[in-house]
């Protein structure tokens, strides 16, 4: 018997929204133990893609698979309880309950596999990890920018997941403190043996803590390897090129004259 480790894939995934094709038969595959970088321009689908891994959209043809399940359709918690966590790009937090309080209510979702260890322990353990437990007591809504997006990953962490899928946990961070989320994702990895699929947009954070890149371009997946190979393949400089050449070329949008332009004596463009 080989011990081939526990995979979460999405396997020729599609998803549409009206007649605009946000995933056009997509498959990737993330092995328990690996971290999986997941990158695109703008608009590629790689939001969807975790909505559609973490049961939050159903797609409208291909499956999702962990180990030999087929999770394709089930409700978001379900799909939590067989052990897909994730983050959410804009922050969702519980802004009304303590730093501790968000982490216990994911842990008390994950009561079967939980009846054993206490859900205090397993969300004060998840605050450790990602160095907030000194903030247990303060209200979610009061946290500075960077601890709220730990507590989305704690609370995450909370559902002791084999998969935690994170959408842009460095976004707004300076690069110390995302050199310092590198190292606690890594030590997650370490201790829990989890898979992880994070998606951002800083290329040197994604080299630094991915074995492994998937390119998404316009609902398809371009390429994929060891970031070194992957930044230099030309599909993926032509659509990041792309990218940016629309927003440098991008005619800004005409401003309506207002009346105190006149006062300033600016000409109208
Ligand atoms: P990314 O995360 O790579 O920036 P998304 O997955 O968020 O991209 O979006 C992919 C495409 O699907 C975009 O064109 C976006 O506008 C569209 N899209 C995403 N979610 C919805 C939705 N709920 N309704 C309609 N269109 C959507
Ligand atoms: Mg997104």
């Amino acid at each position: 018997m080989s011990a081939d480790p526990v995979t979460l894939s999405a396997e020729e995934v599609e998803r549409a929204f009206g007649g605009l094709q946000a995933l056009a038969g997509v498959s990737v595959e993330i092995r328990e133990g690996e971290i999986v970088g997941l990158i695109g321009p703008n608009g590629s689908g790689k939001t969807t893609l975790i909505n559609v891994l973490s049961g939050l959209l159903r797609p409208t043809a291909g499956r999702v698979r962990l180990g030999g399940d087929d999770l394709t359709g089930l409700s978001p918690d379900t799909v939590a309880r067989r052990g897909v966590g994730r983050t959410f790009q804009g922050i969702r937090l519980f802004p009304r309950l303590t730093v501790l309080e968000n982490a216990l209510v994911a842990a008390s979702v994950n009561s079967e596999r939980g009846r054993a260890r206490r859900w205090e322990t397993r969300a004060l353990e998840a605050l450790e990890e990602l160095g907030i437990e000194q903030l247990a007591w303060r209200f979610a809504a009061t946290l500075a920018y960077g601890d709220q997006r730990r507590l989305e990953i704690a609370r995450a962490l909370a559902l002791e997941p084999r998969f935690l899928l994170v959408d842009e946990p460095f976004a707004g961070m300076n690069p110390q403190e995302s050199d310092e989320l590198i190292e606690r994702l890594r030590g997650i990895r370490e201790r829990r043996g989890c898979g992880l699929l994070v998606v951002d947009h800083d290329l040197r954070v994604i080299h630094e803590l991915c074995e492994r890149v998937v390119v998404l371009n316009e609902g398809r997946k371009i390429a994929e390897g060891p970031p070194g190979d992957v930044y230099a393949d030309p599909k993926v400089v032509e659509a990041y090129v792309g990218e940016k050449a629309a927003s440098r070329f991008a005619v800004p949008v005409p401003r309506r004259p207002q009346r105190n332009d006149c006062e300033i004596g600016g000409e109208m463009g």
